[in-house]
């Protein structure tokens, strides 16, 4: 893939076609000796839906999906919400909780309705990121980060996105929604499994 900047560093193609995933992607991964792309500038650049039955398989076909139509190294990641007294749910589901007639206040108030009565000590839960790495002549990585909270009994704050309102971190005492981009960043999920990959790049 062409490079104009900075022809010496190779492509890093970030698998995703949501172009804010992929400028947080971006702000997130930091310094990399790598050229970044966004999939989603690729004309015709497609994903498969994602039917694994695990983050890494989602991932790992992301990274391998946009590796193969960009010949260049490429990160697909995949992330959910593990909610202890749901048994885990909605998991790798998360987007999907409820079906699709929800947005992402539908999901994270039909969750708060299943959590209903239950305690705040039953209440903990965990976001969990899978980042994936694939491309030609590497072999293929996989890291993780994993955040851990509780869900709050009511939605506060008006930062991140999905679950964010409803997901309350204990360490700073506020909902991932009332964390700034930068503090999310530090102690989340998915700014932990990119720290990881970032190292991996880096090396
Ligand atoms: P995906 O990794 O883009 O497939 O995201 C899966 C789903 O998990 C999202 O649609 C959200 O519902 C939820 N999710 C993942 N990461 C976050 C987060 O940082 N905040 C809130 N919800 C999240």
């Amino acid at each position: 893939m062409p490079s104009e900047s900075s022809p010496s560093r190779p492509a890093l193609v970030l698998a995703t076609l949501n172009p804010a995933k992929g400028r947080e992607l971006i702000e997130l991964l930091g310094l990399v000796p790598f050229e970044i792309r966004l999939l989603a500038e690729i004309p015709g650049a497609r994903l498969p839906e994602e039917t694994g039955a695990t983050y890494a398989e989602n991932a790992l076909v992301k990274a391998r999906t946009a590796a193969e139509q960009t010949a260049a190294l490429a990160l697909g990641d995949d992330s959910g919400l593990e909610v202890d007294a749901l048994g885990g749910a909605p998991g790798l589901y998360s987007a999907r909780f409820g079906g699709p007639g929800l947005d992402d206040r539908g999901r994270l108030e039909l969750l708060l309705e299943r959590l209903r009565g239950v305690p705040p000590p039953r209440r903990t839960a965990r976001f969990r990121c899978v980042i994936a790495l694939a491309g030609p002549s590497r072999a293929e990585r996989v890291v993780e980060g994993v955040a851990e909270g509780v869900i709050a009994d009511a939605p506060r704050g008006s930062g991140g996105f999905g679950y964010d309102p409803i997901f309350f971190y204990p360490p700073l005492g506020r909902t991932f929604a009332e964390l700034s981009d930068g503090e999310k960043a530090r102690v989340s999920h998915r700014g932990l499994a990119l720290e990881a990959a970032r190292r991996l790049l880096s090396e």
